[in-house]
């Protein structure tokens, strides 16, 4: 799947049917299934693919720097696609596009669970970054963001409190909370993510996301989390945040 598919497939609802066997396995989760939501997500073709970069490993330097580009997206990112993969064959997931997967997938499927969430918040990540990016956002989601959080400042110190409040591995999400519809900070342990409606308490639509596991930054800021959240506000990538927003 290349970037301007995965983008397109990531919030847009379809009409079509999702016709797969029901079988043994099946059964909890579809029983648990929220009937709506059968008709809102098309079936995939193909096996899922790592979305190339759109920019040069390098070109996010100073900020990020390119070994660990390389390594996050070539072999961290690569494993959770090739492990997904393995993951959802023969199962009646075999065919379901990644937001049907998140939206279903329970405890009870941790393989899935930690690589469809690695495959989409990577995806997701490296779209929201950009060599032209930074700077404090204008837009709808600029004026969001300060009547939310009061200014850009106190939205930046919330997001970097709940980056570093984060315990071991996971990622922050700016969110449209689904209920509200407003904007909210949040966080999730390892590779979950808003988008898995059986795991996670806090949902709704990502617009802004940061992985924080020691992989994201340990090659270049070493145990100084605080310095990468810092520094991610440098390359963030605010017209895709404002797409993803108004969308
Ligand atoms: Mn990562």
């Amino acid at each position: 799947m290349n970037k301007r598919t995965f983008l397109q497939s990531l919030f847009t609802a379809g009409a079509g049917l999702w016709l797969l066997p029901r079988t043994k396995f099946a059964a909890a989760d579809l029983a648990a299934a929220d009937e709506a939501d059968q008709a809102h997500y098309l079936p995939r073709e193909g096996d899922f693919t790592l979305p190339a970069l759109t920019y040069a490993a390098d070109a996010l330097e100073p900020h990020f720097d390119k070994m660990t580009m390389e390594i996050h997206h070539g072999k961290h990112h690569a494993a959770y696609v090739k492990n997904l993969n393995e993951a959802v064959k023969n199962t009646p997931w075999a065919t379901a596009s990644i937001e049907k997967i998140l939206a279903e997938v329970t405890a009870k499927h941790p393989a899935v669970r930690n690589n469809g969430g690695g495959h989409w918040n990577h995806s997701l990540f490296w779209s929201l970054l950009s060599p032209k990016g930074g700077g404090e956002p204008g837009g709808n989601i600029g004026e969001a963001i300060k009547a939310t959080f009061g200014s850009y400042q106190a939205f930046q110190e919330q997001f970097q409190k709940e980056a570093l409040g984060r315990f071991g591995s996971g990622w922050v999400w700016l969110i449209v909370e689904e209920k509200s519809k407003k904007l909210k900070i949040v966080s999730t342990p390892n590779q979950d993510n808003p988008l898995m409606k059986k795991l996670v308490k806090e949902r709704g639509k990502p617009v802004l996301a940061l992985d924080v596991w020691e992989h994201a930054y340990y090659l270049k800021f070493q145990n100084k989390r605080a310095d990468f959240v810092k520094t991610f506000w440098n390359v963030v990538n605010w017209q895709e945040v404002e797409r993803l927003f108004t969308a």
